[in-house]
């Protein structure tokens, strides 16, 4: 691979760019982003070669690889820039949290290079100052080909996720936004507004005064970025609704054992709840 581009180099972007110089990467890694200080950090860490607010440096450059790695709701605009400077040998992928419809919307726009990614790692920070060394290594990284995926380049992205350390899984776009929308997507939502209804709870007293350590850890998730998750909640709706409504209903089940003060019925529940949360390990 000659040149590498990364498109939003945040925390993501730019953990990405560090795996890939520690594996042994020599050719350059330029970023684009929207915002310069971004970039102008990420060149002070030694994190890219060089970077830019718009993509005509790219019209001269051999580009082998595009990694996406903004929130998705920017995807679409960029793949159709991106369209205009990728050629025959270029391969992109990307990073965002929601697949499915977008998938195939970037496969449209880009062709059948475009290779869709999402890595199972990350934490609440955001911003390319955060990045992290290693962050991949052992983790999961879901890739979702679709029938009409070129081969050639989904082995490229294949190995190298393999080559930084991911554990590649396949999946279908549309699963995935399944799988996701319930294990990563509900539990943001839920500890967003868990925030919400403490905030609200608080009347004479400041409640976020006497926060314990299980209020910590349950809420660590809500300090994540806004605008990441209004795009991934807003992109994957379906499924972040109904995953929604189903623990509405739980929350709503455990309310009922408790207004009849059905002691069997909560201990069951709880039980059940802590068995499964212990199989976890
Ligand atoms: P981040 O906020 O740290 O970085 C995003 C970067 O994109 C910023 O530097 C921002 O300036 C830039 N940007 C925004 N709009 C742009 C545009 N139109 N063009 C160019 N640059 C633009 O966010 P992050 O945590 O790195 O998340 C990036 C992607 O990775 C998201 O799609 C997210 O769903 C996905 N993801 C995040 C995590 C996580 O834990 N943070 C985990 C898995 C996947």
């Amino acid at each position: 691979m000659e040149n590498v581009i990364i498109v939003g180099v945040g925390f993501m972007g730019g953990s990405f760019a560090l795996a890939l110089r520690e594996s042994g990467f020599t050719g350059g890694v330029y970023g684009i982003d929207v915002n310069p200080k971004a970039l102008e950090t990420a060149k002070g860490m030694g994190i890219i070669d060089g970077g830019f607010t718009d993509y005509e440096p790219l019209r001269d450059m051999p580009l082998s690889l595009v990694v996406m790695a903004t929130p998705v709701r920017t995807f679409r605009e960029i793949a159709l820039k991106l369209r205009e400077f990728t050629g025959d040998g270029t391969v992109v992928t990307d990073l965002g949290s929601v697949k499915g419809k977008l998938v195939y919307e970037l496969e449209d726009i880009l062709g059948p290079r475009f290779v869709g990614g999402h890595p199972i790692a990350g934490t609440e920070k955001s911003g390319v100052e955060n990045s992290v060394r290693g962050l991949f290594t052992g983790k999961k990284v879901i890739i979702t080909p679709t029938e009409r995926t070129d081969r050639d380049a989904l082995r490229t992205v294949v190995s190298l996720w393999e080559r930084i350390g991911g554990v590649v899984e396949f999946m279908d776009p549309y699963l995935h936004d399944r799988v996701f929308g319930a294990v990563s997507h509900l539990p943001h939502a839920v500890a967003f507004a868990l925030i919400d209804a403490i905030e609200r709870l608080s009347g004479e007293v400041d409640l976020f005064r006497y926060p314990g350590g299980g209020f910590k850890d349950f809420t660590r998730i809500a300090a994540s970025d806004p605008v990441m998750w209004r795009d991934i909640f807003l992109e994957n709706r379906e499924n972040v609704l109904r995953a929604m409504d189903v623990y509405a209903e739980s929350l709503s089940h455990l309310r009922d054992l408790i207004e009849r003060g059905d002691e069997e019925g909560i201990t069951r529940f709880l039980r059940e709840a802590k068995r499964r949360r212990l199989s976890l390990g």
